[in-house]
């Protein structure tokens, strides 16, 4: 994903450039951090544990927590690489020991920079008697740079989809819900450039347009960084308003009202590729974080309280979505 500077506001902009002094200026790692650095390796944990999942709508912040640890732990996974088919395999199996109705999309993405890339969208699917579908999505490949293991971008929405889905797919809900989890997310490119970017979403927007069963799904909620402490979520200016508000009251509600603030980011992400196709859709995006696409995108970032609130918020929005989208 990729932040568009000019349409953020004067706070994102101060924060971002004090982020960027902070990499020029103070960026050398700690030597914890350098010595597992590339090495996927756990860490101590920095953070207090998640709070316990009776307090947050049965969401269980230590198990996403876990998912992370362990897709961090396979190392750097771009799409094509060995590494990614073992997070696939870890996705999958996790998925189908929840009980989940597991689809594995294979599909080539014929030009990229790299040339043509074999990729897997996998997709969660939890039927119902309701046709109509709400769509939770997260990227699960990390940017292709040497020794980059993205502990928050792509693993910790990867654990909160993960830990969303064990819930989901052991009760009856009210409409059909999908999980999907996007390959190829991340530019082979460093830079992010149309269209070497969204390989995944734009697939699965592609495939569900053709055989007509895009127009069921009637909201996208993706989520991409959610794992920093202290985090803040802005309004992605991109996505659709009364869909931000649905997360955002919902947020406001339980008490996250710091958290999931009102003013506006404008993120490229996966999102678009709905978005585009006129099926409404919102980002849950934390990207004002120093170590962004850097290799001190590692679990020692990643605050298992930051997940269990994204997933507080994701669960308890699911009546408000569902008495939207009926
Ligand atoms: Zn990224």
């Amino acid at each position: 994903m990729r932040p568009r500077n000019r349409t953020l506001g004067r706070v994102a902009m101060l924060s971002a450039a004090l982020s960027f002094m902070c990499l020029a200026a103070c960026g050398h790692p700690s030597s914890s951090e350098g010595s597992a650095q590339g090495t996927g390796a756990p860490q101590a944990a920095t953070f207090p544990p998640a709070p316990a999942p009776e307090t947050t709508g049965g969401f269980d912040g230590a198990r996403a927590y876990k998912h992370v640890e362990q897709l961090v732990a396979i190392g750097p996974h771009p799409a094509g690489s060995e590494g990614i088919r073992r997070a696939q395999d870890y996705i999958v199996a996790q998925l189908k020991s929840f009980g989940c109705l597991v689809e594995e999309q294979d599909f080539h993405a014929p030009s990229t920079p790299v040339g043509d890339v074999a990729m897997k969208n996998i997709v969660a699917k939890i039927p119902s008697a309701n046709p109509n579908i709400i769509l939770y999505g997260s990227h699960y490949d990390t940017k292709r740079i040497a020794n980059f293991v993205g502990a928050d971008d792509a693993g910790s929405s990867t654990g909160v989809l993960l830990e969303l889905a064990r819930l989901l797919c052991a009760r009856k809900n009210a409409e059909t819900i999908w999980l999907a989890f996007f390959d190829g997310e991340e530019a082979f490119n460093p830079n992010w450039a149309d269209p070497d970017n969204t390989y995944g979403s734009r697939q699965l927007a592609a495939s569900l347009a053709l055989s007509g069963d895009l127009r069921r799904v009637k909201a996208m909620i993706l989520v991409d960084m959610v794992g920093p402490t202290n985090p803040v979520f802005r309004r992605e200016t991109n996505s659709t308003p009364w869909l931000t508000d649905i997360l955002w009251s919902t947020a406001a509600r339980l008490g996250y009202g710091r958290i999931f603030v009102n003013d506006g980011a404008e993120i490229e992400d996966d999102h678009l590729s709905f978005l585009k196709r006129n099926v409404p859709a919102a980002d849950i995006i934390d990207l004002d974080v120093p170590y962004w696409h850097t290799t001190q995108d590692t679990l020692d970032k990643v605050d298992p309280r930051t997940l269990a609130i994204t997933g507080h918020v994701l669960i308890e929005s699911v009546p408000e979505l569902e008495k939207r989208v009926k």
